[in-house]
């Protein structure tokens, strides 16, 4: 087509400016969330979050039971709906709130049998694959010949055995504050860790840091940051950030050698509060932690944030890198847009490609992003240039093999680090 009349030129170059500023205009946007998040999740000033009814519960005259007055809890309410039928009513802590519906339970009922429990939600569909367990350590995830998920009504029907003794139901094994504080308990024995409380959540729970390190403290040192479950039913992350963090800690020659020149600065439980309370995404403050690392309105964010800050001006101490542990539906590493220079560069992408030699059958998915979002990885390279990695496992990933490969991760990136640092020297 060719375009002779003057008029009708200006007006197409007209329409085609206004659509060159409108692109424009939307690619310099502020980031409002990703496009899992709800509205507003950027807004990161309290809200007002529903407590949680602490109570057991007996329908069918008192035969059955459940009860939801445990650490890491979530149920709403209980219904008998027929003989053989029962209901579970699930909710978050606010809405609007990502499809991260937890939840975490005893039943038991006064003799032996058989029911159809359903798992029903409000403000989410169901999402966690029913995990069971007989002592509230040793889970097992349920049979799927016994399970029924609707997709449409975003439910889920299980058929369960019950007797005197509590069957737990959770859509996760659960990992608390307690076995948290075990577990730091255990490493702190070892002369090269140290526990320190750098703050307080909103309910007063302590925010733990967990510090590795052996080095000379007249030696300039590296320093990599760890971060873990800011998203409370991010159990796989938890565990790996656990299994990461012992492997940096351990006796192994390359553990110690890397100690030798590195720092670990460890929060591996950074919303106490969404742990303990079973809550879906958020913290006491009813606010998602990882889209608060601009604002800083959570004390959370803060205090981690306040307790890094220091190294910025610490002149024998360099930031090279920081990891963030999370769980989806995937295996999926989040690194820095290649195009961004950070130090060191390139770091996440070869890691990934070494770990992806070491196991070509294991599913590892890898997305990078630009640094705009509030997420704490932007926050550790706008504020040191450092790289990083949002670290994210599979809900439903083999936990014999999660460990065999964030073992592998762990080695791969001690060994990737100790030869950035020799190019430094
Ligand atoms: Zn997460």
């Amino acid at each position: 087509m060719t375009i002779r009349h003057p008029v009708i030129l200006l007006a197409y170059s007209l329409v085609i400016l206004s659509l060159l500023l409108v692109v424009n205009c939307s690619s310099s946007e502020e980031f409002s969330g990703f496009s899992y998040d709800p509205e507003g999740v950027t807004i990161t000033t309290d809200k007002e979050i529903q407590p949680q009814h602490k109570r057991r519960i007996g329908v069918n005259k008192g035969s059955i039971w459940i009860s939801n007055e445990f650490a890491g809890a979530r149920m709403n309410d209980f219904y008998q709906v027929n003989d053989t039928l029962y209901r579970v009513l699930i909710e978050p802590e606010n809405h609007p709130v990502n499809n991260s519906p937890w939840y975490a339970f005893k039943i038991w009922s006064d003799s032996s049998k058989t029911v159809d429990l359903q798992l029903t939600y409000k403000h989410g569909k169901h999402r966690y694959i029913p995990k069971l367990s007989h002592d509230g350590r040793n889970w097992q995830r349920i049979d799927s010949a016994k399970v029924r998920t609707d997709t449409t009504a975003g439910t889920a029907t299980l058929t369960l055995h019950i007797d005197t003794e509590p069957l737990w139901v959770a859509a996760q094994e659960i990992l608390t504050g307690k076995k948290y504080n075990q577990w730091a308990d255990s490493l702190a024995s070892k002369p090269w860790v140290t526990i320190d409380t750098v703050g307080y959540s909103h309910q007063h729970r302590p925010i733990y840091k967990m510090l590795i390190g052996q080095a000379d403290s007249s030696q300039p040192q590296g320093v990599v940051i760890i971060t873990g479950r800011q998203h409370p039913p991010e159990v796989t992350g938890g565990i790996a950030s656990q299994i990461f963090i012992n492997e940096l800690a351990s006796e192994k020659p390359l553990a110690s050698q890397f100690r030798k020149e590195f720092e670990v600065w460890a929060y591996p439980l950074a919303n106490p509060d969404g742990v303990q309370q079973g809550h879906w995404r958020h913290n006491a403050g009813g606010v998602d932690l990882n889209r608060d690392w601009i604002n800083f309105n959570q004390p959370e964010t803060q205090e981690i944030r306040d307790d890094l800050l220091p190294l910025k001006r610490d002149s024998l101490r360099k930031v090279y890198y920081g990891i963030d542990f999370h769980s989806t539906d995937e295996n999926i590493f989040y690194p820095i847009n290649r195009e961004i220079d950070t130090f060191p560069q390139d770091f996440t992408f070869q890691w990934i490609d070494s770990l992806k030699k070491a196991f070509p059958d294991y599913p590892v998915d890898v997305e990078a992003f630009d640094t705009s979002s509030p997420i704490t990885k932007n926050w550790v390279y706008r504020t040191f240039g450092a790289d990083g990695v949002t670290y994210e496992l599979n809900d439903e990933a083999n936990r014999d093999s999660l460990r065999t490969v964030t073992q592998q991760s762990a080695h791969i990136i001690m060994r990737q680090l100790l030869e950035e640092k020799k190019k430094r020297k």
